[in-house]
């Protein structure tokens, strides 16, 4: 499939380096694509960033009808632009596409139309440490009709723009509030999916902690209100005795590419890895017997998030003293290393698109 270029007249000025924030800036183009029943997907393009035209009926606006992804771009240390494990991103779009009755993209049309968007504006790719640039692959349901069923038309976009250092005053553990009031993926429902809906609800309990004073949200599980699964838009890992947990996937938790990277180099490094059911109680009897030495989250965003305190049904649980664990400090450090092409990749994850 060919993919044609419109370059745009007349590019933005590239924000201060040193203020780049998440999501606030983004590049010169964006690539497109459209879809129908009758055709299939057609018209591969690169055309300069654009606003959307989209009719008020459209199926994505009523009923959610949509998937996206989040990854990076990193300049590497030694010249030249790297993705970390994109292969994953465009196999789970299309997992999330198919829970969401849309059509599944190709991964090779996918893969060089985000290859040739980043070259064009690989100008636009930071590199001050810990700066990358964000992508964002997204489909939409453009058809208008306002009948709950699946939508005949779609548009595939991918949107990218620079991002900073997720720490920027350091890496630093955080206060998470644990739910045991609101869910975000019920058994059966769309949790392991990366569709808008599943976000929108979060927003509300969000500000609600952050009110509190901490940083993120760690949900349980939507029935029993007992079993841990994420946190925030992150996967979980536990550190017990020596054996590090993060709970089962099962239709509710997201499939982490990091969660999955974070696995198999604690295997490497000689720790029992376990994906199992672990209930809050647990969490919490672990902490109190200094049994649970490190906790942490793991995305794309901020690859390895240390968590010191645990508040949950007016109690306060302290990991670590408060301070980052040996191994996700490890984790952390080898996971920058390899986006960064600063340590030797040995699994083959990073790989370089120029
Ligand atoms: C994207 C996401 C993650 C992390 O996935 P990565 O592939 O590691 O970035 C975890 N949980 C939720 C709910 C997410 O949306």
């Amino acid at each position: 499939m060919n993919i044609t270029i419109k370059k745009a007249d007349k590019l933005k000025t590239k924000p201060n380096p040193n203020e780049l924030g998440f999501g606030k800036y983004l590049s010169d183009h964006m690539f497109m694509m459209d879809y129908s029943v009758d055709k299939g997907w057609y018209d591969p393009r690169i055309v300069p960033y654009q606003s959307l035209y989209l009719d008020p009926a459209a199926l994505v606006l009523h009923y959610n009808q949509e998937v996206f992804e989040g990854l990076k771009a990193y300049k590497l240390e030694k010249g030249g632009v790297g993705l970390f494990r994109p292969g994953k991103n465009i196999e789970r779009f299309n997992r999330s596409a198919e829970r969401m009755a849309m059509p599944p993209v190709d991964p090779n049309v996918f893969m060089e139309g985000l290859r040739q968007l980043i070259m064009i504006d690989q100008d636009w790719i930071p590199n001050l440490p810990g700066t990358s640039m964000y992508i964002r692959p997204t489909m939409i349901a453009t058809e208008a009709a306002l009948g709950v069923r699946a939508s005949k038309e779609y548009l595939f976009y991918i949107i990218v723009g620079p991002v900073g250092p997720y720490y920027p005053e350091g890496f630093a553990p955080t206060r998470i509030f644990v739910s045991d009031q609101y869910a975000r993926a019920a058994e059966g429902g769309s949790g392991q999916a990366k569709t808008s809906g599943n976000y929108g609800p979060t927003i509300f309990v969000s500000q609600e902690v952050i009110k509190k004073g901490y940083s993120q949200v760690l949900w349980l599980d939507a029935k029993e209100k007992k079993y841990i699964e994420e946190v925030g838009t992150s996967n979980i890992f536990l550190l017990i005795d020596n054996e590090l947990i993060t709970p089962p996937l099962g239709g509710t938790i997201l499939n982490g590419i990091t969660r999955d990277s974070v696995k198999q180099l604690a295997k490497k490094w000689g720790y029992k890895v376990s994906e199992r059911k672990i209930s809050i109680d647990e969490v919490t009897e672990a902490c109190k017997s200094n049994r649970l030495t490190e906790a942490f989250a793991s995305g794309t965003a901020a690859v390895i998030s240390p968590v010191g305190e645990f508040y949950y049904q007016s109690n306060n649980y302290i990991v670590n003293g408060g301070q980052t664990g040996q191994l996700s400090q490890r984790l952390f450090d080898t996971m920058m290393g390899i986006q960064y092409g600063q340590i030797e990749d040995e699994n083959n994850w990073s790989l370089r698109i120029d």
